[in-house]
């Protein structure tokens, strides 16, 4: 397959019905070199179903009960936190097994899953997907809004056991760093840093990994504008190749406010439209304050003692365990600024008319987001004129009929992204472009556009270093680099 001029290997990974799939022998002497990792999946909500063997009603009630939170999902070896990804039919519609679900199959879960707790575990992963042509799905929390962390007959790598900090008072003359395994979960890694007077950028819901997706994918949080982006504050990877070994990509030498504004029902009235798109053109400055005919906007400021005073009265436990849609575009200030009109019309085309929508402004941008714009990342130049991560989200019943989730769809890759991309435009392209985060965007975003929306310019490289690390495709997830 050809991208950018270069040739990728499609991957074609062996599926159970092959006659080359592990039989459960091989699957026995995989699981002995990894000292009894493996676990055999077993799908979350399948006690909840009379195929339960043994049936088991009192952990079926304990899963319908915390179905919607993130620690659930976190902490089982091979659920996701958007069930519709787990299934393997198209068009998507449903999860395969929920405590909701008609029935419960296995659909995209992966096969087996390695329990990883050592370096060593994903290493023997990798070399056993390799040598039998596995699909490898990783998964690490399971936050994932665009489907990367599962796949069909997949060998699973849950990262998720892999914990542990280590605290440098001087990294490599560079001041304070801390060094975060893979499975650490942004409230451990929070929780620890207070104790030593130090804040981290990590993400505002204290359960998404943070190292996983969210740091591959750039990282935003509360204290981006005043620090940079997650990945921006990178001082030394430890990564391991598709080749299974481990390697330190060279060190950067570099050395927050979130806005939720909710309807109070599907169908908002005239006043919220003029409010919402007034916040908006006025977010470059510092303080908001207006009276609408039936509402009164005003800001208040607060010192806190420490970062963690103000963290965490504000964590809010967000809903997972249903399916959701996002649209977005990081909106650059021009596209703010004295723009009232474009503002208002875009967000009331925006919004979703069937479904259960919802609107989140992220000002997670600007400051030294902006300041960061010399690093070598590979997050969308966008990122670095934006002012705001703005999203319109959509969710809908796990009942809903397949035609109304297909116009669900439809409404949100087409009309409200549309709408979102001509606003962020009104900011003019400049030499930054126009983009999406590529962690809060929309997971249906066409394969041949991805790289442009998710990555803009830096798209032209980023094949040929995947080619460069990962030569045999052991690395495989929809919509990543080279899914193409
Ligand atoms: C409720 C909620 C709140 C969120 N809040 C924020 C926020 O405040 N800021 C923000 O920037 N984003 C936020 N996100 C988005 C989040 O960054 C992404 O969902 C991200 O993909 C989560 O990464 P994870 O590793 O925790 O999840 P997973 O779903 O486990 O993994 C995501 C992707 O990373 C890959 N991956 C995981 N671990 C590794 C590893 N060790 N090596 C290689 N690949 C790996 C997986 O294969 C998958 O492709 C939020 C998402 C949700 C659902």
């Amino acid at each position: 397959m050809r991208v950018d001029g270069i040739f990728l290997r499609a991957a074609i990974p062996a599926s159970p019905q092959d006659a080359c799939f592990p039989t459960h022998t091989d699957w026995t002497a995989f699981n002995s070199t990894l000292s009894g990792q493996l676990i055999k999946t077993t799908p979350l909500a399948s006690a909840c179903f009379p195929t339960a063997s043994p049936s088991n009603p009192e952990a079926c009630e304990y899963i319908r009960t915390h179905w919607t939170t993130s620690t659930l999902h976190a902490s089982d070896p091979s659920s996701i936190m958007m069930p519709m990804w787990a299934s393997n039919s198209h068009p998507i519609a449903q999860g395969p097994c929920t405590p909701t679900s008609k029935h419960c199959d296995m659909g995209n879960y992966p096969v087996y899953t390695v329990n990883v707790t050592t370096p060593q575990h994903v290493i023997g992963a990798i070399h056993f997907a390799r040598e039998r042509k596995l699909r490898l799905a990783i998964k690490n929390t399971g936050h994932d809004f665009l489907g990367r962390n599962v796949g069909f007959g997949a060998l699973g790598v849950w990262m998720h056991g892999l914990k542990g900090m280590e605290f440098f008072d001087d990294f490599a003359g560079m001041g304070s760093a801390v060094t975060v395994m893979a499975g650490m979960q942004w409230g451990e890694v929070y929780d620890e840093v207070a104790k030593r007077g130090l804040v981290v950028v990590g993400g505002a819901n204290p359960t998404v990994g943070s190292v996983g997706g969210y740091l591959q994918g750039g990282g935003h949080g509360y204290l981006s504008s005043r620090h940079g982006l997650a990945a921006d504050n990178v001082l030394q990877l430890t990564a391991i190749t598709a080749s299974g070994a481990l390697t330190h990509p060279t060190p950067q030498t570099t050395r927050h406010t979130m806005l939720m504004i909710s309807p109070a029902s599907s169908e908002p009235h005239e006043a919220f439209w003029d409010a919402v798109a007034y916040i908006h053109g006025h977010l470059p400055r510092e303080y908001i304050n207006s009276t609408f005919p039936s509402l009164h906007i005003s800001t208040t400021e607060k010192q806190y003692g420490s970062w963690m005073e103000a963290y965490k009265p504000n964590i809010y436990p967000e809903p997972v365990g249903h399916n959701s849609l996002i649209a977005s575009r990081l909106l650059p200030r021009a596209a703010l600024e004295n723009n009232f009109a474009a503002i208002r019309s875009t967000l009331v085309t925006a919004f979703p008319k069937v479904g259960m929508p919802g609107m989140v402004g992220q000002l997670v941008a600007a400051g030294q987001v902006s300041k960061n714009r010399h690093l070598r990342t590979a997050v969308h130049p966008a990122w670095r004129s934006a002012y705001l991560n703005l999203e319109i989200t959509v969710t809908w019943a796990d009942d809903a009929p397949l035609e109304t989730v297909m116009g669900i769809r439809r409404y949100n890759s087409e009309v409200s992204v549309g709408a979102l991309e001509a606003l962020a435009r009104t900011g003019g392209e400049g030499e930054d472009g126009v983009g999406a985060y590529v962690n809060e965007a929309d997971a249906f975003t066409k394969r041949e556009d991805a790289g442009k929306v998710f990555w803009g310019g830096k798209y032209e490289e980023l094949p040929r270093v995947k080619e460069r690390w990962d030569p045999k495709g052991v690395f495989w997830c929809r919509l990543c680099v080279g899914s193409e």
